[in-house]
């Protein structure tokens, strides 16, 4: 499948602020996961989301378009270390307020960082989104940088963490490009 062909709408501190979309899908992960060189991946774009771990860049939700029907929602990067709490709560306020309100929100995809595996906060956001019954896909990225000798025993770990069958967990690397055609593949078909 071609790169999906994404191109930057807006960014937004307020959920007023968003326009009414047709199908979103819609991307988490903690700080440092590789959401944005995911971004450019599924793109094949080179600089569409800033490869860029600074808090104050991140803080925003971006929106892209994918085509006429489909809207790609970036959300904050959660888990920043360096944030003053207050902070880190209005963003938890906004990413919350963002997944319960969003009327057209097909499929969230929660981001694990394949090399290190799921933290515990990416275990609190799979728990949150199954006791809130939203649609959610795992993907875990940097596939290239798990030693290929120490792939199945990882694959194994990461399902088991999330609670779901290794099958269930996409692996891609936004480096080497593995996975990537499949994920386009698959964010067409949750819009469909
Ligand atoms: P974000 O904070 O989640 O947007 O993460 P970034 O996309 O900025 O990536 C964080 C770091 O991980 C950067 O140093 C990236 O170069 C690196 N990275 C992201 N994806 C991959 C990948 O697929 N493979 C490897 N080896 N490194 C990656």
């Amino acid at each position: 499948m071609p790169p999906l062909p994404l191109d930057f709408i807006q960014s937004a501190d307020d959920l007023r602020q968003l326009p009414a979309t047709k199908a979103e899908v819609t991307v988490v992960g903690r700080s440092n996961v590789g959401k944005s060189a995911l971004i450019n991946a599924i793109g094949n774009r080179k600089r569409l989301a800033h490869v860029s771990n600074t808090p104050g860049r991140t803080r925003l939700l971006n929106l892209f378009s994918i085509g006429e029907d489909i809207t790609f929602v970036d959300l904050p990067g959660y888990g920043f270390a360096k944030v003053p709490e207050s902070m880190r709560r209005d963003w938890q306020r906004m990413i919350d307020g963002y997944l319960l309100g969003r009327e057209n929100l097909v499929m969230v995809m929660v981001l694990v960082d394949g090399a290190v595996g799921p933290t515990n906060l990416d275990i609190q956001m799979l728990d949150w989104l199954r006791a809130h019954e939203l649609p959610h896909t795992v993907v875990a990225t940097k596939h290239d940088k798990v030693k290929s000798s120490a792939r199945n025993k990882r694959k194994r770990q990461v399902a088991e963490k999330c609670d779901l069958e290794e099958g269930d967990v996409i692996w891609v690397s936004s480096v080497k490009g593995t996975g990537i055609d499949r994920l386009r593949s698959l964010i067409v078909h949750w819009v469909a």
